[in-house]
Parts: C-alpha cells; sequence; structure tokens
C-alpha cells in the first residue's frame, strides 16, 4: 500500500507518499497560492504519484467534521481567497481515492503518537507548534480531538509578564498567547528575526514565561502523557529548559506527575516531519474506513 500525505500550510504546502509505517519514500514542497492553482499542483503530483488513499493535514479554521456537509472546507480564514474553498471534496473529486483531513497540528499529534518509537506508545499528546503563529492539537485516548469546532490553542488567554509592555500581534486579540509569543512577536518586541537573537537574550525566558502557562495548562486540563513543542521558534536552544522550568513553577508540586517534566515536554521525535507522518497515518485510516464500510 502506498499513502499520501499533504501538509497544507498557509505558506507552504507539502505533498508526499510512504507506507503505512510512516516510512516516507518522496515529497515535495511548493508555494501556497490560490486554492485553485494550489489543488491543481496538488493533482498534478498525486496524478504521476499514484496512491490508495490521501490524508490531509490543513490549515484553519476548516471543517473537521466528517458528517458534516462542509467537511474540509476552509472557513474564515486571513487568506481570503481560501475562505469557504471546499478544499477536500475538489481533491476527492479529482481523485477518486479515500481521503480524510484534519488540522495540520492534529496530523502532527497523530504522527507523533502513532510512529512514537517508546515501548508503549502514548495514548495521549498535545501537539503544539511555535511558529509564524501558535497552535496544538490533541490526540487523547487514541483519538484526534474536535470538539465544537476544533480546538485553537494559540489564542488562549495568558497572565502578562509585569515587565512586558509589548501591545501583541494577534490581529483579533492582540495581546493572547500567540501575540505575545509567537516568531513574528519577537520580531514586534525586538525588531529582528528571531532566529537572529543569540542564546543569552531574554525575548526567550519572557517567552518560556507564556509558553509555560499553556504547558502547565495543558497538564492541569488535559492531562496528557506528552507535550510536543515544534516549529520554527523552538529550534532556539534555550527555550526548552527555559518552558520546563515555568511549567514546573506554575504547576508548583501540586501534580504528582510519574516521570519528570522533561521526559513529559519534548521536542518532536520526527524533526519537520511530524505533519506529514501523521497525513499519512490519516490516510491510513482512510483507507480503512473504506474497507470497513465495504
Ligand atoms: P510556520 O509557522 O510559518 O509554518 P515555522 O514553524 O518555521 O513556520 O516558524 C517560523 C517562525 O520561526 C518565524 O517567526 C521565524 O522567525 C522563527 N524561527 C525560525 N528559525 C528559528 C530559530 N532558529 N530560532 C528561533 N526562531 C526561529
Ligand atoms: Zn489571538
Amino acid at each position: 500500500m502506498r499513502i499520501g500525505g499533504i501538509e497544507a500550510g498557509g505558506t507552504k504546502f507539502v505533498c508526499g507518499y510512504g507506507t503505512t509505517d510512516g516510512t516516507i519514500e518522496h515529497m515535495t514542497s511548493f508555494a501556497t497560492g490560490n486554492p485553485v492553482e494550489t489543488c491543481r499542483q496538488v493533482i498534478d503530483y498525486f496524478t504521476k504519484h499514484r496512491v490508495d488513499a490521501i490524508g490531509i493535514g490543513a490549515f484553519g479554521p476548516v471543517d473537521v467534521k466528517e458528517q458534516s456537509l462542509s467537511y474540509g472546507t476552509i472557513l474564515d480564514t486571513p487568506k481570503t481567497a481560501w475562505r469557504q474553498f471546499p478544499f477536500l471534496s475538489t481533491l476527492k473529486q479529482a481523485l477518486g481515492i479515500p481521503m480524510k483531513l484534519d488540522t495540520d497540528v492534529n496530523c502532527a499529534a497523530l504522527g507523533e503518537a502513532r510512529f512514537s518509537t517508546e515501548a508503549e506508545k502514548p495514548a495521549s499528546l498535545v501537539y503544539i507548534t511555535v511558529g509564524t503563529g501558535i497552535g496544538g492539537g490533541a490526540y487523547i485516548e487514541h483519538r484526534l480531538i474536535h470538539g465544537l469546532l476544533h480546538p485553537e490553542m494559540g489564542h488562549i488567554t495568558v497572565q502578562r509578564h509585569p515587565h512586558d509592555t509589548y501591545g501583541g500581534c494577534c490581529p483579533i486579540h492582540h495581546d493572547c498567547l500567540e501575540g505575545l509569543a509567537s516568531g513574528p512577536a519577537i520580531e514586534g518586541r525586538y525588531h529582528t528575526l528571531a532566529q537572529m537573537l543569540p542564546e543569552d537574550h531574554p525575548a526567550w525566558s519572557l517567552h518560556a514565561y507564556y509558553l509555560g502557562q499553556m504547558t502547565a495548562n495543558l497538564l492541569l486540563t488535559l492531562s496528557p502523557e506528552r507535550i510536543i513543542l515544534g516549529g520554527g521558534v523552538m529550534k532556539q536552544p534555550a527555550m526548552l529548559p527555559l518552558i520546563l522550568d515555568e511549567t514546573d513553577k506554575r504547576l508548583h508540586g501540586y501534580l504528582q506527575l510519574p516521570k519528570p517534566l522533561h521526559e513529559i515536554i519534548t521536542k518532536p521525535s520526527f524533526d519537520g516531519l511530524s505533519g506529514l507522518m501523521g497525513a499519512i497515518a490519516l490516510g491510513t485510516d482512510a483507507l480503512q474506513a473504506q474497507g470497513a464500510a465495504q
């Protein structure tokens, strides 16, 4: 079986395929353009590289409810050309194979959970990306969580640092978590790209102050076995230890965790590939669901 995966990002699309065990055999990427043109590129790729099913991890907001008439339609995104675009049904019509779609971060969570090399694969795991935006996907007791819409963890309210006067860069809420702790928040505050700041710059502890609130709150709300922190900003080596410290401070010994925090909150296992691997896992599920229905 050859399973396709699509990581449909707001700036970049990744298409690839592999086997059901998560081994990627081929991948390519291109810039996200208008929906019709971008779907054409996806369709061309999977016409050239035939697969049995496809899983899609999409930017959002997007309708992720399989029972919904608009399943796989992009909702009110700031990328206006994509608003109300029936993304999944366009690809399904053209390619005629089983497909499933979920959020990009849910796919990354699924990839990390399903292909985990730990002796016992985690039954519950949250994947957070800290990049241009902040987003989170939750895989709880072996299922991806959607709830009413789908989680938008990047936009939670956080307690502001008493010395932080930056207004925040979220176009909707200004100083939500994304507004205060994403990559662009570093540019907004320090007028330089995040990757240019040295490891000992105070930006990192300030960002960890906010991100540690999120990780502590996730342990208190969803109680995941693992929290994976990915995305461009997490490439800064100072970040993870500072976030672990802040999480510990916030929890204040309240939770009797069965293992040390650094074994719970970690970087991704599949550097940059969790999303595509998760999309392939979702494609595998689509194939199985079709088999079961026949
Ligand atoms: P996206 O979120 O758009 O998918 P990324 O996850 O790569 O993309 O995140 C991009 C953000 O990460 C940018 O704001 C960039 O400045 C920041 N970034 C990229 N590399 C690093 C690095 N080495 N250290 C800190 N921040 C980085
Ligand atoms: Zn926001």
